[in-house]
């Protein structure tokens, strides 16, 4: 059991793998996946007015504008699920994000740990524009590493696979330059605090698992069931 409530915060480029480890993660550590990305496309799906403020920062694969994520960040912690904590991915983004995470933190007796994948930029590239998501459940697949049994299909629910506007080629090269520009200074922020471990994120899924939980341990963050790939 965790006795503090215990924040994972996972750092790196888009397509460095936050989103497919986090999703393991939650099973296995037994937190919450909490994905800024996704929260927004569920409400850009949903057609709230969240949802329209944010599709045209997204689609221009810029960030959407703090205080509108930090709203966002804040209503989710109220669900009683995030209770002992959760695994973000894809938050926080900027300093000021790190800063108003940091506050929330103090008022919840939280301890935060900040997991880098560290992956090259081409790996990123070619990762992210061959990624395809199934419209209904989300799942994620690779045209090349993880295709789906039927081009275009999800395996899960038959759903139709689609390239997110942002993952394309075009967009790609715009979100690596804001994450070098606004995200990467939250590396020096959480390595000044003694909070960040990196974790090379070039290897295949299963052996980053392996090592991104072989850290949990040694920071007394215990799995709580095996994990399945
Ligand atoms: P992701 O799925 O994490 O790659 O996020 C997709 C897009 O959502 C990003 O390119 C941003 O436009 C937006 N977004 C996600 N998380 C944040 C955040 N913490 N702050 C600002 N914008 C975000
Ligand atoms: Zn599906």
């Amino acid at each position: 059991m965790l006795t503090k409530q215990t924040y994972i915060v996972f750092l790196g480029p888009p397509g460095s793998g936050k989103g497919t480890q986090a999703r393991i993660l939650q099973k296995v550590v037994g937190l919450p996946h909490v994905a800024t990305g996704d929260l927004f496309r569920h409400n850009i799906s949903q057609q709230t007015e969240l949802g329209r403020l944010a599709k045209r920062y997204i689609d221009a694969g810029e960030l959407v504008p703090d205080d509108v994520t930090l709203g966002m960040v804040r209503d989710r912690l109220q669900q009683p699920d995030c209770a002992a904590g959760v695994i973000f991915d894809g938050f926080p983004r900027t300093l000021e994000q790190v800063v108003a995470l940091d506050e929330l933190l103090a008022d919840r007796n939280g301890v935060v740990l900040a997991l880098m994948l560290d992956v090259s930029d081409a790996e990123v590239t070619r990762r992210i524009t061959g990624r395809r998501v199934c419209r209904n459940c989300g799942a994620v697949y690779h045209i090349e590493f993880n295709p789906p049994k039927q081009a275009g299909i999800c395996d899960v629910d038959g759903g139709e696979l689609y390239q997110r506007d942002d993952d394309k080629p075009e967009t790609v090269r715009n979100r690596l330059y804001v994450y070098y520009k606004q995200t990467s200074p939250l590396i020096g922020y959480y390595f000044a605090k003694g909070l960040l471990v990196k974790v090379d994120g070039d290897a295949p899924p299963d052996r980053v698992t392996a090592r991104l939980l072989k850290v949990l341990e040694e920071h007394g963050i215990k799995p709580v069931m095996e994990p399945s790939y």
